[in-house]
Order: C-alpha cells, then sequence, then structure tokens
C-alpha cells in the first residue's frame, strides 16, 4: 500500500470508515440553489466513488437565528428531510459515508436576527447581535438536536457540531466574545456549557450507532483565545459528553493571520492536533492546507492526528483517494489555495466550484461526453486555456496537437510558480504534463506555428494568452523601465529603489517577490512572520510580531482612486496587502504619469508633482490581447479563448473555464 497509514479503514465501533480522508464542509450554494440538493447529491456521489472514507456537508442552520445569510439552508422540521434524502441515497448507493454538518452563525450573522452570547459586534460583520436570554440558549441547544434527529432522519451517518472558526458555539466559549453572568458564561466551565450540553443531549437522542463530530477550535488566533489547558479541558468534556470524533478548527474568520490561503505552507497548522490527541482517546482529525497524500501521510505517520481533513483537495480532484490507493499521486488534480472559484465564489453568491477542475460541483450541468465524430484540432499557446482545452478535448476522444512557442508548456503560470506562496501553481504544470501525455496529445514545443498549416485541421483553437500593455508615459524606454517577466524569470534584477506601476494581482505579485524574506515553505518561517504560537503557550496562539526592516523601497502607483488591490479576492486580498504593508510597500493611488527620466518617475498625486527617486521601474499596466492567427482562418473553424479572446479580467480561473465549455461543445 503507497499511503499506508492515509488509507487504513478506522473502526469507530459502531462502525467502520474505509480510510483516514475526511471530506471537510464547504458551502457550495448549491444548497439554496434550484435543483441544490439534486445537485449536491451527485457532486457529493463523485467524491464518495472516488473513495473518500467519511464526507461532511456545508452547514446547515438549526435555526432561523442561526443562518449565516437570509436565504442560507435550514433544518428545522420533517419538511427539510426529503431533499437531504437525495445526498445520502446518492452516498450510500456508492458505498460511502456521510455526515451533515450542523452550524449556527451566532454573531457572524449577516441577517436581522442575529444573536450571540454577548451583544459585541464582530470586526466582520456590520451587525451587533442580540444577546440570547438564558431560556433562549436551552432554546438554541434544542434546536441543534432537533436538526441532528432529524439528518439521523435524512439518512446521514452522522453529524458534525461546528464549535470552531468563530461561529457561535465558539462565541460562547472565548471570553472575549462572552461576557455572560448567568449559567452559560463566567468560568471555562460554564462558557463551554452551551457545547456540552448540545453533543450530550444530541447523543440521548440519537443514540449510539451515529457519528457525532465536534468541531473544536485548537487555535482560536484571536486575542484572548483559548489556551492549550481549556482546549484539552474542551476535547475531554466532549468524549464524555459522547462525541465520536474530534475535527481540528483553526482560526476565526475574523482572525488576521491566514489559515487556509495558498501562502500557508503545507501542513502547517496540523501539529496543534497532537495536543489534544495525546490527551483522549478519541479520532483526532487534522486540517488545513493539507494538499497532498504524501502532507497527509507525514501527519498520520508523526502520530499528530488519526484522520486528516480535506475539503478543497477534493473539489480539485474527486478521485484523489483513488488516485493515491493506485499509486498514481502524480495523476491527482491538486488544490492550489487560491480560494478564487470556491470560496470567493460564495461571498460572491455564485455557486463555488474549483479553478483547477471547472467542473467541480456542476457535475450534473457539464460532462466531458466521448465524441462520436473525433477531429484533428490544432492548439495554439500551451497556457492554462490551451492545456486545458487539449486535455479536455482528448479526453472526449478528439485528436489534439498543441503548439507552444516556448520551451514549456504553463504559459503565465510559468511566472506565477515563482511568486513566493505560489508554489503549488508547479502541482498545476505537472498535472496537466502527465495528464497531456496520458491523453496522447501532441505537444509541439519551442514551436511557432506556420498559419498556413493551421488551416489543414478540422479545428483550431488560439489560446496565445496576452501582450504586457505599455504605457504611454513619455520616457517609457528609459533602461530603468522593465517589464514584470523580465523580473520574475531573473533577466533583469530589481534595484534598491523600485516603482511598481499598476496595482492588479501582478503586481502585489511582483511586489511580494521582490521583498520577500520569508522562506515560504517553511511552516515555522510562516509562523514566525505572521505571529503565530504553534505550540499554543498564549491564549489563542498569537504572538507578537517583529518586521524585518524591508530589503528595498517599493512604490505601487495606481490611476485609479480607491484601495490598491480592490479586485483581488475577497477571502484572500487583506492577506496580501497586509503582506505588502509589513515590508512598508508605499501604496499610492490617483496617480498620473509625467515622465520618466534618470532622475526617477515624475507623477501628480491629485494634482501635486512629486519625484519618485527610483533606480527600477516594473510595468504591470494591464494587458491586450495576443491574437495573432485568427484573422487568416475560417470563423466557423477558429475558437479564440483565455487572454487571447479577452485580456481584461483574464485569469485562470476564466482561461480554464472557458476551455472547458469550448471542449464540451466542440
Ligand atoms: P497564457 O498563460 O498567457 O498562455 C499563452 C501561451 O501561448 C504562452 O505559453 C505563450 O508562450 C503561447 N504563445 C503565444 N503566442 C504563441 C504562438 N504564436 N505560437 C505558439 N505559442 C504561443 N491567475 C489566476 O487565476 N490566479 C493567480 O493567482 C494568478 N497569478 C498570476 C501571477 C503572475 C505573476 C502572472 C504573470 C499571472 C497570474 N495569473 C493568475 C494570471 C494567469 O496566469 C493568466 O490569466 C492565464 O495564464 C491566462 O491563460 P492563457 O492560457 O489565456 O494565456
Ligand atoms: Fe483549491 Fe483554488 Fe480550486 Fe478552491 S478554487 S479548490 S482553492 S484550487
Amino acid at each position: 500500500m503507497y499511503y499506508p497509514r492515509l488509507l487504513t479503514p478506522l473502526d469507530l465501533g459502531f462502525t467502520q470508515l474505509k480510510n483516514r480522508v475526511l471530506m471537510g464542509s464547504m458551502h457550495t450554494n448549491l444548497e439554496e440553489a434550484k435543483n441544490g440538493f439534486k445537485r449536491l447529491a451527485s457532486f457529493y456521489a463523485l467524491r464518495a466513488e472516488g473513495g473518500v472514507g467519511l464526507i461532511v456537508t456545508g452547514g446547515i442552520s438549526p435555526n432561523v437565528e442561526g443562518k449565516l445569510a437570509p436565504n442560507r439552508a435550514l433544518m428545522t422540521s420533517s419538511n427539510d428531510v426529503k431533499d437531504h434524502q437525495l445526498i445520502t441515497q446518492a452516498v450510500h448507493n456508492v458505498e460511502g459515508k456521510i455526515c451533515m454538518q450542523i452550524l449556527h452563525a451566532g454573531r457572524y450573522a449577516y441577517q436581522k436576527q442575529i444573536v450571540a452570547p454577548s451583544p459585541l459586534q464582530s470586526p466582520i460583520i456590520p451587525l451587533t447581535p442580540r444577546e440570547l436570554s438564558s431560556v433562549e440558549v436551552e432554546q438554541q441547544i434544542s434546536d441543534f438536536v432537533n436538526t441532528a434527529v432529524l439528518a439521523q432522519d435524512a439518512g446521514y451517518d452522522g453529524v458534525e457540531i461546528m464549535g470552531s472558526e468563530g461561529y457561535l458555539i465558539n462565541q460562547f466559549i472565548v471570553k472575549t466574545t462572552n461576557h455572560r453572568q448567568d449559567e452559560w458564561g463566567g468560568s471555562y466551565q460554564n462558557r463551554i456549557r452551551f457545547a456540552v450540553e448540545i453533543v450530550k443531549q444530541t447523543r440521548l437522542r440519537v443514540g449510539k450507532n451515529f457519528i457525532i463530530i465536534f468541531r473544536l477550535s485548537m487555535l482560536d488566533l484571536v486575542d484572548n483565545g483559548s489556551s492549550l489547558e481549556e482546549v484539552i479541558m474542551l476535547a475531554k468534556a466532549m468524549e464524555l459528553a459522547g462525541a465520536t470524533i474530534i475535527n481540528t478548527g483553526i482560526g476565526w474568520h475574523e482572525s488576521r493571520v491566514p489559515t487556509i490561503a495558498s501562502m500557508v505552507p503545507p501542513g502547517t497548522y496540523a501539529s496543534i492536533s497532537q495536543y489534544v490527541k495525546s490527551e483522549i482517546a478519541l479520532p483526532i482529525v487534522a486540517s488545513n492546507r493539507i494538499n497532498t497524500p504524501e502532507v497527509a501521510e507525514n501527519i498520520l505517520e508523526n502520530d499528530w492526528a488519526d484522520m486528516i481533513s480535506m475539503a478543497r483537495p477534493l473539489l480539485a480532484d474527486s478521485h484523489f483517494v483513488v488516485k493515491a490507493k493506485n499509486n498514481k499521486a502524480e495523476e491527482i488534480n491538486t488544490c492550489i489555495g487560491c480560494n478564487q472559484a470556491c470560496l470567493d465564489h460564495i461571498f460572491l453568491n455564485k455557486v463555488a466550484t474549483c479553478l483547477v477542475n471547472p467542473f467541480a460541483a456542476r457535475e450534473e450541468e457539464l460532462a466531458l461526453h466521448p465524441t462520436n465524430k473525433p477531429k484533428h484540432i490544432a492548439v495554439v499557446g500551451a497556457g492554462p486555456a490551451g492545456m486545458a482545452f487539449s486535455l479536455y478535448a482528448a479526453q472526449r476522444g478528439h485528436h489534439v496537437q498543441l503548439f507552444e512557442a516556448e520551451d514549456s508548456i504553463g504559459g503565465q503560470f510559468n511566472l506565477a510558480k515563482r511568486i513566493p506562496g505560489k508554489e503549488d501553481f508547479y502541482q498545476t504544470l505537472r498535472y496537466f504534463r502527465n495528464q497531456l501525455a496520458k491523453h496522447k496529445v501532441k505537444v509541439h514545443l519551442n514551436t511557432l506555428v506556420d498559419a498556413a498549416k493551421l488551416t489543414a485541421f478540422d479545428e483550431v483553437v488560439i489560446a496565445t494568452g496576452t501582450k504586457a500593455n505599455l504605457p504611454d508615459i513619455g520616457g517609457i524606454e528609459h533602461p530603468s523601465v522593465v517589464s514584470y517577466g523580465d523580473i520574475l524569470t531573473g533577466k533583469k534584477l530589481a534595484g534598491n529603489n523600485v516603482a511598481i506601476i499598476g496595482a492588479g494581482g501582478i503586481a502585489f505579485d511582483v511586489a511580494e517577490y521582490i521583498t520577500n524574506t520569508v522562506k515560504p515553505v517553511d511552516a515555522n518561517a510562516f509562523a514566525e512572520h505572521w505571529g503565530i504560537d504553534l505550540k499554543l503557550r498564549s491564549n489563542g496562539g498569537l504572538k507578537p510580531v517583529s518586521y524585518e526592516e524591508p530589503i528595498r523601497n517599493v512604490f505601487m502607483l495606481q490611476r485609479k482612486i480607491r484601495k490598491s488591490g480592490a479586485d483581488l479576492g475577497k477571502t484572500t486580498g487583506w492577506i496580501h496587502r497586509t503582506s505588502l504593508k509589513n515590508k512598508k510597500v508605499s501604496m499610492l493611488a490617483g496617480v498620473d504619469y509625467e515622465k520618466i527620466d534618470a532622475q526617477g518617475l515624475h507623477i501628480n498625486i491629485r494634482k501635486k508633482p512629486r519625484v519618485l527617486n527610483v533606480d527600477t521601474i516594473i510595468l504591470c499596466a494591464g494587458q491586450v490581447e495576443n491574437d495573432l492567427y485568427s484573422q487568416g482562418l475560417e470563423p466557423e473553424k477558429c475558437h479564440v479563448i483565455g487572454g487571447a479572446h479577452l485580456a481584461k479580467g483574464i485569469d485562470a480561473q476564466k482561461a480554464i473555464e472557458e476551455a472547458a465549455l469550448l471542449a464540451i461543445r466542440i
């Protein structure tokens, strides 16, 4: 067996899990969409078929007050059970196991009926919660229990009680958010009573043979969060109350420390679970940024946990477990931690999917059916759009030839992979390289294809990406002006004083690249940099940070008068801004560019002239389409995708999604 610990069954006494992989809870927005439960049934069934030991659904609220937003799904009566039966039957039909998560948002609710242990507003929600009366606290507990019983009626194998990430239960546990004077506040025993009662009363109602997972916040990452001693006390109380499994929660949503984004080195937080594991007999699940079977196996080998929670990695690849089992880990489509199509979509009220797998959570709508008319297809450009299209078309049975001007596939991903914190982009390149070979796509590297030769193909797909936009500034030809590509490939070196023209995603990445001092793949260096105490010696696991002096002075400039990086993802933009602020990068908005000369960059900021005495000016001023071929080809058989089709706003998610949609219909 290739990952012997990960793939060993786990005996829970009354039931057995086929391996140690728990698919962590992810809200997809399908819960509230049209035909959502049918679509969720297919989504979960595919993951069960792919070998996951135990699935946990997205959070379902136990009552109206507990909803995260007005439209969010509830389970409060037998009327709600039928929909969920679609899910449980589909998963059980393929011999999977599934638990339903019960989530009460407490003060994280973005709706009028927001409640909490105390009337204290959270820094991330513009609403102040109403304090629950003692009677209402009891009611919340009954509502949790009622929902658990209904989940059992719906055929779930168990429930997960969401006790972490700063939601209601966590708000009761931590002193900062619980100022109550009654039996639900004050001492630690009183503050955990809410959590304990929920689990105890649930166990009484559901009987012995039903899984109860308690998601326990092991590292709150907020000031005055729980101490290690308290975390252990709570775990012991949960064991007594009747929990079956303890899952690890890391960080409250209001925490200002990255917990799952791409810059978190894989497995960083897993060691925290060992402190609970050594104190109780229940199986412990490690969590957060565990995205390869190697990292997972290593955590189990270190004896830090008994199971591994992976959520986004199973969006990225439904068959992660089967591939690991069959010694085909190199075929796993690895989650790169970008959050772009999953969490960011949730914040935009869109259905979650995955940047590297646009079919995720769209199992009912998008499928690559075998073609009955195989065609000869030429694809020009092997960036994300070209690689993805070639693979998907070949999977359908078309004969695909992929022409790339450079000496390797990947396009702009070959620049992105060099950015500290984006090392996982190498995994995407590895995935496509292996898959293109497996599906017999003929790849021609170092090839600037002759347009006349393209006419011989049945269809031509132009995926030649973008060219950097050259802004109209006097002196733009000055030797101090360089492209971001030259900096990232090391062809040119940045001096000590740098201006970056542009403040979009690439500008942020370039600024990170030229200011970086942290060894990104090292969990300890990452923890030092962000002030995380991975041994939980301080309450909540935060510690003071002392920033090193920046290695160069950097200005980041934009014409628009707005926050720099305003278009960055909702769940990651704040991290990029904080990181650069800590490195003293000056972000200037409302900039008009005057000229460039030996003195530096002459600008006006809101009509006030200023000279930035910089020795390097890096252009990140947008991109334009690089479509060289489509003019000369018959329009019916020529398709332009990715940045070559529309440069404005292009990113890898759009490029890969366009590729998928074209491959389905070609
Ligand atoms: P490209 O990636 O530009 O690929 C085009 C390919 O066509 C290239 O390989 C090129 O060599 C080839 N080509 C061009 N002309 C010819 C020709 N005549 N013949 C043969 N081949 C040709 N996006 C995200 O979504 N998330 C991120 O985190 C992210 N980070 C980024 C970080 C950096 C530093 C950069 C530079 C980009 C980042 N992007 C990110 C953007 C993303 O990589 C691009 O949007 C995406 O690569 C566009 O894909 P594409 O296939 O359309 O074009
Ligand atoms: Fe992972 Fe990004 Fe896909 Fe989300 S969108 S699952 S973070 S690769």
